[in-house]
């Protein structure tokens, strides 16, 4: 059947739970985190298969931020000490993207230390986006997951998702570790042909023996200083060693191709296992054509912890080995502290070739081209004037240097109707900053009404004003934040700002959803009337509530502080705000235009029945409206009166 990479984890669960099943077992399925690409519409798929879930007793909890879906999936391991007559067991996922696995950092340690209970299992679902596409940072999740010593499968294809998802399942449940499935933006935004069955695919489950005694799992969740250096131990000297046991027992790392000639070994792994195919097919150079130019292949599924083993046995004999990966050098690192000490010494290569010169780039991804760019001068060392590899390198030469017409950019902007139009826009002289969410498209907005000056983290919005207020000569500034950002994490920074004596005005862009992620519900989202009632406890000073309709507040219940505007007096109340001592916020009550639109066309809101009409014949062209509303819909044409 054709999958896209969501709807492989959506299938993964369910194929989980029927396993189960089948062999008699009773578990349940607890699935919790937070939406960001690339697995942006996990949880609005899961959503759309609700019924199918609830029928496999599979619990899908959207959290507030992915720190607290950690920490509540920690707790459906704790099972086996709590009366559980109705499951045996329970399978977690946990889903997020880079910034998610960072903030989760310390849960995710606390859950893989304390393990998974007896028929339990954990993996989490780490959405990668290596090439900064949609993130604040370019992400490479590896080190997180090293830190907290969790395991990490890596697939090399869409399909892969189901079937290494169901071994780092299985996985998990056979050693105690949880276990991270590494998922980038190419393969999780991709789809292909998925063979599924019952049995697909078959897991064998190895007897483990630790120091001669069979290997068993616990779990602890005391954490007590001093106690907690023998789970220490139990972690990486036995949970580690029985990965490793199983990442053997079901050959997740492969030899595709060797012989007894070989010189050049490509150790590789996930996307670039595909990317690295795919270069040396363009060569001509598929697996039988490999052996006879003698080089070695290994693919490699679980990248931490690598398997040493399997290492020195892919390098004996070998002259020099090419480690190809994206990102900084993870697998290269541990391939070399597996072959150190041998006492016949390989050359490996990777982020830099022998002379330190850079090889395969750290920065962004790669594709198929880049691998075979860099890997191809490598190979021809060991198969002089290869025609392919010569042909291949030729083409790629003559495609970079081609010269195409400059095409005329279009900053990107937010939607038509969107309230961002409207709230963003500041006084002269203000200063505003960003965070992630559509709005921060205003750092790239040229108009300076508009434009943001710096960004946060998510969650970080406001703190830097902290550091920086007592030594700049700037009074106060503007900080966005978005409504879905408040609810994440955001809350706090306002306690903190007024704890800190801050001149802040927080500018809250309530609109109603975590709209660049798929438009999620705010869990956790508080109204407006009641958001006011808390901001004021928390000693905000002074609450703006703006709106194209005062009307609706009429008999809203606000705090003290807090006062409702119509739009048309934004200007003077924003600088009311700014010359307020301490903490001020500003919330734009405006539903996000592209969710409003979905409904309407859903039936679920009215459609508007009011339009304004541009008479052409009066226009003057002089662009006035389109400066105010900011609106990509506005088309300019040539008028009588101007061009
Ligand atoms: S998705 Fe919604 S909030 Fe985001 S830019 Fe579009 S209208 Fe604005
Ligand atoms: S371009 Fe100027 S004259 Fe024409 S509709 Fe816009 S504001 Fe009015």
């Amino acid at each position: 059947m054709y999958l896209s990479g969501l709807q492989a984890l959506v299938r993964l669960p369910l194929d989980q739970s029927r396993r189960d099943r089948k062999a008699g077992l009773r578990t349940g399925t607890f699935i919790s985190g937070y939406p960001g690409s690339p697995l942006g519409g996990y949880d609005l798929a899961l959503q759309h298969a609700s019924p199918l879930l609830q029928q496999h007793d599979i619990v899908h909890v959207p959290a507030g931020n992915e720190e607290l879906a950690a920490t509540a999936i920690s707790g459906t391991q704790m099972l086996d000490a709590y009366p559980h007559s109705r499951v045996d067991g329970v399978v977690a996922l946990w889903y997020g993207k880079g910034p998610g696995v960072d903030r989760s950092g310390d849960a995710l340690k606390h859950g893989n230390f304390a393990g998974t209970s007896r028929h339990g299992a954990v993996v989490v679902l780490s959405g990668e986006d290596h090439e900064a596409k949609s993130s604040t940072m370019p992400y490479q999740d590896d080190y997180a997951f090293l830190s907290a010593g969790i395991p990490v499968l890596y697939p090399a294809s869409t399909g892969e998702f189901l079937a290494l998802g169901l071994h780092a399942i299985a996985m998990s449940r056979c050693s105690g570790c949880w276990v991270a499935l590494k998922l980038v933006g190419a393969l999780a935004d991709g789809g292909e042909t998925v063979e599924v069955g019952p049995d697909r695919p078959s897991i064998v489950i190895p007897e483990v023996m630790v120091d001669g005694r069979p290997f068993r799992k616990s779990t602890d969740f005391t954490f007590f200083p001093g106690l907690n250096i023998e789970t220490e131990r139990q972690l990486f000297y036995e949970r580690h060693q029985a990965v490793l046991a199983y990442a053997r027992a079901n050959r997740l790392d492969r030899v595709e191709v060797r012989s007894a000639r070989d010189r050049v070994g490509i150790i590789t792994a996930g996307k670039s296992y595909a990317d690295t195919l795919q270069a040396l097919g363009d060569f001509g150079l598929a697996a039988a054509a490999l052996g006879r130019a003698g080089v070695r292949l290994l693919r490699v599924g679980l990248i931490y912890p690598l398997d040493a083993e399997i290492i020195r046995e892919f390098a004996r004999d070998l002259e020099e080995v090419v480690v190809v990966e994206e990102k900084r050098g993870f697998l290269e690192a541990q391939v070399k502290e597996a072959l150190c000490g041998l006492p016949r010494g390989v050359r490996v290569v990777g982020k830099f070739d022998e002379r330190g010169v850079p090889l395969f780039p750290i920065q962004s991804g790669m594709d198929s081209d880049v691998v075979a760019e860099r890997l191809g001068p490598r190979l021809l060392a060991y198969a002089p004037e290869h025609p392919g590899i010569m042909k291949r390198l030729a083409e790629l030469g003559a495609i970079r240097s081609r010269r195409y017409e400059a095409l005329p950019g279009r900053t990107p902007n937010y939607c038509s109707g969107c309230p961002h139009n409207i709230s963003t826009r500041l006084l002269e002289g203000e200063l505003a900053w960003g965070s992630p969410g559509c709005h921060s498209f205003a750092s790239i907005i040229e108009q300076p009404e508009r434009h943001i000056v710096s960004m946060t983290q998510l969650g970080g919005e406001g703190l830097p004003w902290i550091g920086l207020a007592p030594f700049t000569d700037r009074r106060h500034i503007v900080q966005n934040v978005g409504d879905g950002s408040l609810f994440h994490s955001s809350y706090l920074n306002i306690r903190f700002c007024v704890a800190a004596g801050a001149n802040i005005t927080f500018k809250i862009l309530y609109n109603g959803y975590v709209a660049n992620t798929g438009a999620q519900e705010l869990v956790g989202g508080k109204p407006i009337p009641e958001l006011t009632r808390l901001l004021e406890t928390e000693g905000v000073k002074r609450i703006a509530v703006v709106t194209k309709d005062p009307k609706e507040y009429r008999t809203a219940d606000l705090a003290s502080v807090a006062r409702v505007y119509p739009v048309e007096e934004q200007d003077r109340v924003l600088k009311e705000l700014a010359e307020t001592e301490g903490v001020t916020v500003y919330i734009y009550d405006g539903v996000c235009a592209n969710e409003r639109r979905r409904r309407q066309k859903r039936g679920l809101l009215p459609v508007p029945n009011t339009f304004v009409v541009i008479n052409e014949e009066v226009c003057e062209n002089c662009g006035h409206c389109g400066a105010l509303t900011n609106c990509m819909s506005l088309q300019k044409v040539d008028t009588e009166l101007s061009s």
